[in-house]
């Protein structure tokens, strides 16, 4: 039977993760061992009826007996351990969420709606590592899948409206303290019928500026604003989040030559679904119908939402879209700047297609590879 440890199960990514193999009877004919760094001898998930008991993380020994090892604890951990593992010879399948091994050579991206060809690649060459994407980047190439496939792109601008979630827990914890804060202070105006909207906004703009708002992740408050920066700066001024855009989106899909993907990374508060506004330079000119079309037909995930309000204030938000794996793409239209500029909006789960989904369904690419 095979054998898979998971690390770093309880987190955001690995609690979904979790969620979506019981969903969809994924832990069935696999044996699972579920390893912590902090709780070792500390009980487990329950699967299927079964109480597992957690086992350290750091144990190499442990680790190595399995044929799989999937990691959703964070960059450090797989630097320092697996790092070592692979260095004592590990010779298993490892797939991880997060974004250390992602531009090695030896290591493939893995967003399978969109690249099962990189994937089956890899799996043929006797690839190891296979590692998820940054979730804004898987988000884009699911929802503008279409027109990458039919190798329609020339190039991708992306403003994005990232939710809290891509920052870890705590930060989903403190955007909510953020908006208790600002609700509290402005409580007694609402409920006053003669209070003005003047006074409210002055009373937010006082309690978002006073330092009393809880922003020791964010370091300044998301809650009834934004942040226009995210992650560390990298070179052309550009942030780290910004140039994933760019490297990933072209690692995955084994794109040559590389597709200019750029724009502006930008935190929202909203939860766990980021949203982003594409403009796309197409190749040639196509018929709107022919446009539609291919965004529509291009995997069973993607929703096309019609360009008009009643449809696009329902189904192309963070709140329609949280917790599914559907990804609504919408405001499709010609721009302004010539009849080979296209503008989208789409709105996708970012635990879910940007995390702990494309991990789910590389290993039952893996279990069937085996079985071959
Ligand atoms: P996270 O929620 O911070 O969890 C990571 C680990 O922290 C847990 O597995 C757990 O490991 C430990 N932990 C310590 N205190 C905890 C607590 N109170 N509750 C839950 N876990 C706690 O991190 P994450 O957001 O899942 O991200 C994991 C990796 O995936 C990172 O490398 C990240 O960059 C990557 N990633 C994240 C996202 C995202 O949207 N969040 C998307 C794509 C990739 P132990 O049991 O060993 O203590």
């Amino acid at each position: 039977m095979l054998r898979v440890g998971f690390i770093g199960w309880r987190g955001m990514v690995g609690s979904v993760l979790l969620d979506r193999m019981r969903e969809c009877g994924d832990f069935k004919g696999i044996e699972s061992t579920f390893y912590s760094t902090s709780a070792a001898g500390g009980a487990g998930p329950t699967i299927d009826g079964v109480a597992h008991g957690l086992h350290d993380a750091y144990d190499l020994a442990a680790l190595a007996r399995h044929h799989v090892l999937i990691s959703c604890q964070g960059g450090g951990y797989t630097t320092d351990v697996i790092g070592r593992l692979r260095q004592n010879g590990y010779q298993g399948y490892f797939i991880d969420a997060a974004s250390t091994l992602r531009m090695e050579s030896d290591a493939v991206l893995i967003l399978d709606p969109v690249n099962l060809g990189v994937i089956q690649q890899g799996l043929h060459d006797g690839i190891k590592t296979y590692v998820g994407p940054n979730c804004t980047v898987s988000l884009m190439l699911m929802g503008m899948h279409g027109l990458f496939k039919a190798g329609l792109v020339e190039w991708v601008s992306t403003m994005t409206y990232q939710a809290a979630s891509g920052a870890g827990a705590a930060h989903m914890r403190e955007l909510l303290a953020q908006m208790a804060a600002v609700s509290d202070a402005v409580r007694p105006l609402l409920a006053d019928p003669a209070s003005n909207a003047l006074a409210l906004d002055t009373c937010v703009t006082e309690t978002l500026r006073s330092g009393a708002i809880p922003s020791e992740h964010f370091g300044v408050p998301l809650a009834g604003s934004l942040i226009a920066w995210i992650d560390k700066a990298v070179e052309h001024g550009q942030t780290r989040e910004e140039w994933k855009g760019f490297v990933e989106a072209n690692k995955i899909l084994g794109q040559q030559p590389a597709i200019a993907v750029d724009g502006l990374c930008v935190r929202v508060g909203a939860m766990r679904c980021h949203s982003q506004g594409l403009t796309i330079k197409l190749k040639r000119d196509l018929p709107m119908p022919e446009i539609l079309d291919l965004l529509a037909q291009a995997n069973p995930w993607v929703k096309l939402v019609a360009n008009d309000k009643e449809a696009t204030i329902r189904e192309l938000s963070p709140a329609a879209v949280s917790g599914s794996l559907t990804v609504p793409v919408g405001r499709v239209h010609k721009l302004r700047m010539g009849p080979e500029y296209l503008s989208a909006f789409t709105v996708g789960d970012q635990l879910l297609w940007g995390a702990a989904e494309p991990l789910r369904r590389m290993l039952g690419i893996l279990r069937q590879h085996l079985k071959a």
